[in-house]
């Protein structure tokens, strides 16, 4: 190991967490050269047998500066799926001591940093005297929520069982006040496993030096005050938009990208759910009628309906077997309507499971995005100016949803039917709003998310207020390694 300022990243299992940890790790050691990034990353005995291409595709491409350190595969077979994300840092916890003491034993670990999830391990690393971060992979509103939980257990929730017996908006200090029943489905049961399990994640803010956030100051300006004006917080560094970076030598020829370069400019809806949303089979078909009837050109990345939850694959991102040459379209996607593939030929593309997002939402024909709201999604479009049509699912996209429609006024909602599901018509209406800005909605939407953009491009520009945050975290972490 050379003299580097040597820290350790460990990122929580979905390939989500792992994405904008490694991007802020590039950023560490190509804009500021004198750091080593060694990356502790989680297995498990799933992933260890089939990783997913994505995941082995990022990893393939990291800068000299960034080991990575594969942690002994972890069985989540016996746990229920909404366990699965906090027990894979549990099971792992002696392995990443031993890693942990190994790495300081062969060379100097100036500092870890660990997601909301990795409070445990931020115990471990501090208990062998590394200073300890918390890199907070969603937003301030999330964060305030976390950080607030447990003086609202005491006051306001303390008189319901169920979150949404709640009358009125929660508000946080300096953010959009949320209807209950937008807050985390984990959340909306005080007397359940997982909201004593999301208290407990609260502490973990409290215990580190410092909350690296995935957010910049003009966006947030109200809630980064208010958090800042708690004096018990740690040290606050707003350091996004963090997310993935397009090399221009990246000749990515993937099927999409090939279709996306024959569509014309800003005439194409991105529809995707991250990287594992799941609709029900019959959400899928109303979906399904709405890009049809709609009229307009899509990139639709779909995975087989899941009627008993929204977050199927959130901890898989795996795929079915690829489609086989002689395989018709109608046959491999048999849970889209018969005859789908037929009506929206030449303007419609359905990729199963995964697309490069990134890129996707950076090229000039896309002119829309569906998203089901994942931070990293978000901050994908915002960087690109693609406004959006919301459709949270699951963990604290409900949340993000209310903010991009009704604080930042930068993406369109679509209302559920009397029986949960969004309809055809309404998909048509949200779809031609945001897709031909011609109605007052659409025409703001596209407004606002074009100067949310600026606003981010002046973030991370030379005198910006995230490329200064990160040049102040990166004196602080050199400052602290030669002492
Ligand atoms: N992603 C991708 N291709 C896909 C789906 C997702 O590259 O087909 C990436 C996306 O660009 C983003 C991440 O996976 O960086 C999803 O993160 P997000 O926070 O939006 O949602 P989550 O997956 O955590 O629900």
């Amino acid at each position: 190991m050379d003299q580097k300022t040597h820290i350790a990243i460990f990122p929580s299992l979905p390939i989500s967490h792992l994405i904008p940890f490694i991007e802020f790790a590039k950023r560490l050691v190509l804009d500021h050269h004198n750091f080593h990034v060694t990356c502790l990353l989680l297995t498990t005995t799933e992933d260890h047998i089939s990783p997913s291409r994505a995941k082995m595709a990022i990893l393939d491409s990291l800068p000299a500066a960034i080991d990575i350190i594969f942690l002994p595969p972890v069985n989540l077979d016996d746990l229920p799926e909404d366990h699965k994300l906090r027990l894979t840092i549990t099971r792992s916890l002696s392995s990443l001591q031993t890693t942990l003491k190994s790495l300081l034993i062969t060379n100097r670990l100036d500092a870890f940093f660990a997601d909301l999830f990795g409070f445990e391990a931020i115990e471990i690393a501090k208990g062998l005297n590394v200073p300890s971060f918390i890199f907070f992979t969603s937003n301030a509103l999330s964060l305030a929520l976390f950080l607030h939980l447990p003086n609202l257990d005491h006051e306001l929730l303390s008189s319901v069982r169920f979150l949404s017996d709640l009358p009125d908006p929660i508000q946080l200090p300096g953010c959009v006040p949320l209807p209950s029943n937008t807050l985390m489905d984990t959340m909306q049961d005080r007397e359940s496993k997982s909201y004593k399990s999301l208290l407990n994640l609260s502490k973990g803010l409290y215990l580190t030096e410092g909350r690296i956030v995935n957010i910049f100051l003009a966006m947030e300006f109200e809630a980064i005050k208010a958090l800042e004006a708690n004096d018990r917080m740690p040290r606050v560094f707003l350091v996004g938009p963090i997310v993935k970076k397009e090399s221009s030598d990246d000749h990515d020829k993937s099927e999409c990208m090939t279709w996306l370069d024959k569509q014309p400019r800003g005439s194409v809806l991105y529809v995707s759910f991250g990287s594992g949303g799941t609709l029900s089979s019959d959400q899928m078909n109303e979906l399904a009628f709405g890009l049809e009837m709609s009229g307009k050109n899509f990139l639709w990345v779909t995975r087989r309906p899941n009627n008993e939850s929204s977050s199927a694959n959130f901890l898989k991102q795996s795929s079915r077997q690829s489609q086989s040459q002689n395989q018709s379209q109608d046959k491999y996607f048999d849970y889209l309507p018969s005859g789908f593939f037929e009506r929206t030929k030449g303007r419609g593309l359905v990729v199963e499971s995964w697309v490069p997002q990134a890129r996707v939402l950076s090229h000039g024909s896309t002119g829309g995005f569906m998203s089901h709201c994942g931070w990293s999604s978000i901050l994908e479009s915002i960087v690109n100016g693609v406004p959006l049509i919301v459709w949270p699912l699951y963990a604290e996209q409900k949340m993000n949803a209310v903010m991009l429609v009704e604080e930042l006024h930068v993406a369109m909602r679509l209302s559920c039917g009397e029986n949960g599901i969004v309809g055809r018509d309404e998909i048509v209406r949200g779809v031609k709003e945001i897709m031909d800005q011609s109605c007052e909605e659409g025409k703001k939407v596209g407004k606002c998310m074009n100067e949310l953009k600026n606003d981010a491009i002046m973030a991370l520009g030379e005198d910006g207020s995230s490329k200064k945050a990160l040049s102040e975290l990166a004196f602080m972490l050199l400052n602290k390694a030669s002492n």
